[in-house]
């Protein structure tokens, strides 16, 4: 898997102050993507160990400011993210347990709960984006997303209660 980039201190992307790191490779192409460098996968450069133990050091570092991580892209729902995601969070939770993680999906929430390889990363997850962006409706003021077909969604309470339970309107 390779990533853009890093954003350590984000505050836009999920609440409060979090690391927000952005993966390469999406396969929705929607039209004026705000980010279609990252459509493909060997953009930027290979997430490594090393870039895994500096993301975990920054949070051991700051454990007290950091509310959490996000993931965004591109997509990390594509296809070849997902197994190299699926161990980050592992090892990630492992040391902080009680950091919330937010990921953003260009598939919907009943295109993954219906997938077993989508649902095996999501559900590691707190909050989803989902949706891809539709220009026709894109909207500055919506939070965490650009345009108003996507949802912000509450994962663990959506499958608990096997129906879509959103985290904001
Ligand atoms: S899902 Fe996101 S990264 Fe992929 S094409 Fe759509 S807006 Fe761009």
């Amino acid at each position: 898997m390779n990533y853009s980039g890093i954003k350590y201190t984000d505050m836009i992307n999920g609440e409060g102050i979090r690391v927000s790191l952005f993966v390469s490779g999406c396969s929705h192409y929607c039209k004026d993507c705000f980010n279609s460098d990252t459509w493909d996968p060997n953009y930027g450069s290979p997430f490594t160990e090393d870039i895994e133990n500096e993301i975990l050091n920054y949070f051991k570092k700051y454990d007290k400011s950091i509310k959490g991580l996000s993931l965004l892209g591109g997509d990390p729902t594509y296809l070849t993210n997902i197994d190299p995601l699926v161990a980050f969070i592992k090892r990630f939770k492992e040391s902080f347990p009680k950091k919330d993680i937010w990921i953003w999906s260009g598939f919907t929430w009943e295109v993954i709960i219906k997938n077993p390889k989508l649902l095996s990363l999501i559900e590691l997850c707190d909050v989803l984006v989902d949706g891809q962006f539709h220009i026709e409706e894109k909207d500055l003021n919506l939070k965490w997303r650009g345009s108003k077909n996507q949802r912000v969604i509450n994962i663990k309470k959506s499958l608990e209660l096997k129906e879509t339970i959103k985290y904001i309107d």
